[in-house]
């Protein structure tokens, strides 16, 4: 590259503190290669990808740690259950395949299941709000219906109009939420449901982290005119993060400093730019980003 083509350099560049790696994520991809080292002989592999991170994923099956796309007729050796959890009729199947399961299901999923549990246990028409596709919500969503036929998943009030009859003529309601959701499609669910609801249990499930995450990185984007948000486009609290901040200040959703490459324009008129990251963007990655801008390359 031809020096007049780099980037001028913006006067500042503020990196969040909770940006990366979660704890629950942390957990995962530690505990993944500790159990490889200490079984080298056995066969490791994860159900699904691990982290929402190619890097990562690539850095496992070189230690010789599979991801599997769905469940063989017969394996061995061990297979991980990943931090967003599995239902109990697909750890069973991991079983009956031959695997010895390993459940990574990091613990503030488990609580959000466990809540779900509770309530639909309790007699609650049972309302999850999340994503009905992701896998974590699927999970809650079937450790749920092991107790009961009134469970929903919804990420909106249209989402929940069909069901507006049903839950009018149940006697109570109970909310858990996907741990990584905006609190604004929490509380406007909760909100819609107040108005049709005779009694009303709202578990707020988002986790500690995903709080801090846009906490924090709501306060940088009142600081920055530009922040760069790292990390997977399939992530969810990735996506949330950058959705959240896109209503605050001019926002750019990137996986890696290469793709740096097509907001030039953008990072050249910017004079104070705020970084943050998903659950499951690796260390390096955010500091590629931030060398990348340093250098104006
Ligand atoms: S984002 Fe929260 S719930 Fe998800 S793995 Fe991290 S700590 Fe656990």
């Amino acid at each position: 590259m031809k020096k007049e083509d780099n980037l001028k350099l913006p006067k500042q560049i503020t990196l969040a503190k909770f940006a990366g790696f979660c704890y629950g994520v942390k957990r995962a991809v530690e505990t993944v290669k500790k159990l490889k080292a200490e079984n080298p002989d056995k066969n490791v592999s994860v159900l699904g990808e691990l982290i929402h991170n190619t890097d990562v994923i690539e850095e496992l099956e070189a230690l010789g740690i599979k991801t599997l796309k769905e469940i063989p007729a017969h394996g061995d050796g061990i297979c991980v259950v990943r931090s967003h959890g599995e239902s109990p009729e697909v750890i069973e199947q991991i079983k009956n395949a031959g695997f010895t399961p390993v459940d990574l299901t990091c613990p503030d999923v488990k609580k959000v299941q466990q809540k779900a549990v509770e309530l639909a246990k309790d007699g609650y028409y049972v309302v999850i709000v999340g994503k009905s596709e992701h896998p974590e919500v699927i999970a809650i969503k079937a450790n749920a219906k092991l107790w009961s036929d009134k469970v929903v998943v919804a990420t909106s009030i249209d989402q929940l109009k069909p069901f507006e009859t049903e839950i009018k003529s149940h006697k109570k309601t109970g909310v858990v939420v996907q741990t990584t959701q905006r609190i604004t499609t929490l509380n406007a669910i909760v909100e819609y449901l107040t108005s049709i609801s005779k009694e009303l249990h709202i578990a707020n499930t988002i986790c500690q982290s995903t709080a801090m995450r846009q906490s924090e990185a709501k306060e940088l984007a009142k600081e920055n005119d530009l922040v760069i948000v790292v990390g997977s486009k399939k992530s969810a609290n990735t996506t949330h993060l950058a959705e959240i901040l896109k209503d605050i200040t001019r926002t750019i959703h990137i996986e890696n400093d290469t793709e740096l490459d097509n907001y030039r324009e953008l990072i050249e008129k910017a004079e104070k730019i705020g970084i943050t990251a998903g659950a499951s963007t690796p260390q390096n990655i955010i500091e590629k980003v931030i060398k990348k801008i340093e250098k104006g390359e």
